[in-house]
C-alpha cells in the first residue's frame, strides 16, 4: 500500500511537475468513482470509454529508442505523450496472436481554468493496420500548441490483455530544421576565462553548435541581457550575481524564454547565470523540453561558475560551451549515453540503462562508480520541469580518480559527466532524431 501510494504521485510528478501532481492524483481518484457510476448507467453507448488508470502515467517521447519496459508494461492501461501541432505520429508494437487486434483510445489532458489540477477528455478511437507482424496506429496532432495526450488499448470494452512487445513511438513534423540561438546573460557575469567579452563568447557558442548539430541549420546567435528585457528588465539588475534557484525561485528562469522581439522569440534561449544553486551542477534542461516559444520548459540554463562544497569554481569558456551543447541535446529529446542512478530514479524504470541508440556505446562500469554514487546523493532532485530535469555533474568536484578512457561513450556529447575532451560529438542516429524532434517543435 505504501509502495503504490509512493509510486503514483512520482510517476505523475515526473511528467507534470511537483505543484501539479497532487491535484492530478485527486482528479484520478475522483475519476475512478465516476467511471464506476457511468459503467452502471450507460448501456446505450456503443463504445465504453476506457480511461487511463492512475498509476500508469509513464511518458513516451517521440523518436526515443529507449522507451523502457515500463511503457511496454503499461501501454494498455495508459501512457502519456507530448505532442506538437501538425505532428504525424506512429505508435507500433508486436502482434500477440493469442488476442484479437486492440483499438486505441486517445485522450487529451487540459488544465482546469483555476489552475486546480487537470481534466481529461476522450478524443478518438483508432484501429490499427497490421504490417510486418506489428500493429501500427497512425494519428495527427491537430492542436494549436504543445499538448499532453494519453492513450489506452481497448478490447471488448476493457483494457487489452495481449502482450505489447517492442513499442515504438515515432513522430515527424512540418517545421524547419533551421534554428537560431538566443544567449541571455543574467545579472553580473564575471569575465570568462578563455574568451574576451560576451560577444566573443557568443561567437564561440555559435561555432560549437554548428560543429555539433550538423543536422540543424544554425542561422545566428543573438545576445540579449536580462537587464534589458522589455518587460522584466528591472527584475534582473546587471550588478548582482544571479544564483538560479536562490536569487530566483525558478531554477529555469522560464519567464525569460521566448524573448519578446520578432525574430528572436522562436530562438533557443540559453540562459547564462553566475551559478546554479545546486552542488556541482553545471547545467540544466528538461528531457524533451521541446518549447521554443517561451514559458515552461523554454530555457537551457548554464552557469559561469559551479557551486562546490567549499565555495565555487569558475568554468572556462570552453567548459560552459560544452555544457550548453549537452543540455540542448536533452532539450531536443536525447538521453544520456549511459544512465546515471539519478536518471534511473527519475524514470522509475530499471530497464533504461542507456539511450537505446545502436550507434552509441555505453559504460556500465560508470553506474557502479563512486563518482555516480556521490553525484546521486549530493544533488537535489527536482521535478519542476515537465520532463525529467537533467543536470550535468562536475566530475572535478568529487576528487575521485575517473579515467574517461574506460568509457567508450566519453567522446559523445550526451555522456553524462563533464570530461576533458575538447571535441565531443553526436552519432548519426542521434543527429537524425535531433532533426526529427526539431521539426516537430513550432518555430
Ligand atoms: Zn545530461
Amino acid at each position: 500500500m505504501a509502495r503504490s501510494n509512493f509510486f503514483a504521485p512520482l510517476c505523475i510528478r515526473r511528467f507534470f511537475g511537483a505543484k501539479k501532481a497532487y491535484p492530478l492524483s485527486i482528479f484520478f481518484t475522483f475519476f475512478c468513482f465516476s467511471l464506476f457510476f457511468s459503467a452502471c448507467s450507460e448501456d446505450s453507448d456503443p463504445e465504453r470509454v476506457v480511461y487511463p488508470l492512475d498509476k500508469e502515467l509513464y511518458a513516451m517521447f517521440p523518436n526515443d529508442p529507449a522507451l523502457g519496459d515500463s511503457v511496454e508494461a503499461h501501454l494498455s492501461t495508459g501512457v502519456m505523450m507530448i505532442v506538437h501541432p501538425g505532428g504525424l505520429y506512429t505508435l507500433s508494437f508486436g502482434v500477440d496472436s493469442a488476442f484479437e487486434a486492440p483499438k486505441m483510445q486517445l485522450f487529451r489532458f487540459y488544465e482546469h481554468r483555476d489552475g486546480d489540477g487537470y481534466g481529461m477528455s476522450k478524443m478518438e478511437t483508432l484501429k490499427p493496420e497490421v504490417s510486418g507482424g506489428r500493429y501500427v496506429f497512425n494519428f495527427v496532432c491537430e492542436e494549436n500548441e504543445k499538448s499532453i495526450w494519453g492513450l489506452t488499448l481497448v478490447q471488448d470494452d476493457d483494457y487489452y490483455r495481449g502482450k505489447t512487445p517492442d513499442v515504438k513511438f515515432e513522430g515527424s513534423g512540418k517545421y524547419s530544421n533551421h534554428l537560431s540561438l538566443n544567449l541571455i546573460p543574467v545579472g553580473l557575469i564575471d569575465p570568462i576565462d578563455g574568451v574576451d567579452g560576451m560577444d566573443n563568447f557568443a561567437k564561440m557558442l555559435l561555432q560549437a553548435f554548428r560543429k555539433a548539430y550538423t543536422s540543424f541549420v544554425i542561422d545566428t546567435i543573438y545576445v540579449n541581457y536580462a537587464s534589458k528585457h522589455p518587460i522584466l528588465g528591472s527584475k534582473y539588475p546587471s550588478d548582482v550575481h544571479w544564483h538560479a534557484g536562490a536569487t530566483s525561485e525558478d531554477m529555469t528562469l522560464a519567464e525569460l524564454g521566448g524573448w519578446p522581439v520578432k525574430g528572436v522569440n522562436e530562438a533557443l534561449d540559453i540562459v547564462l547565470v553566475h551559478r546554479i544553486n545546486e552542488l556541482n551542477v553545471l547545467g540544466y534542461a528538461a528531457l524533451f523540453a521541446s518549447n521554443l516559444r517561451g514559458g515552461e520548459g523554454s530555457t537551457v540554463i548554464v552557469g559561469s561558475h559551479a557551486l562546490t562544497s567549499t565555495g565555487e569554481r569558475s568554468l572556462t569558456a570552453e567548459e560552459i560551451v560544452k555544457v550548453a551543447v549537452h543540455e540542448t541535446g536533452h532539450f531536443f529529446g536525447l538521453r544520456h549515453t549511459t544512465s546515471t542512478w539519478a536518471d534511473i530514479e527519475g524514470y522509475q524504470d530499471l530497464s533504461i540503462l542507456e539511450d537505446g541508440f545502436e550507434d552509441t556505446p555505453s559504460c556500465p562500469e560508470l553506474l557502479r562508480s563512486g563518482l555516480y554514487k556521490k553525484g546521486e546523493t549530493s544533488g537535489v532532485r527536482d521535478y519542476s520541469l515537465p520532463g525529467r530535469a537533467y543536470k550535468m555533474i562536475d566530475r572535478t568536484a568529487y576528487g575521485i580518480a575517473f579515467n574517461e578512457d574506460d568509457c567508450p561513450d566519453a567522446s559523445f556529447v550526451m555522456f553524462p559527466v563533464s570530461t576533458e575532451q575538447s571535441m565531443r560529438e553526436f552519432s548519426k542516429q542521434q543527429l537524425k532524431v535531433l532533426k526529427q524532434n526539431l521539426q516537430l517543435i513550432p518555430h
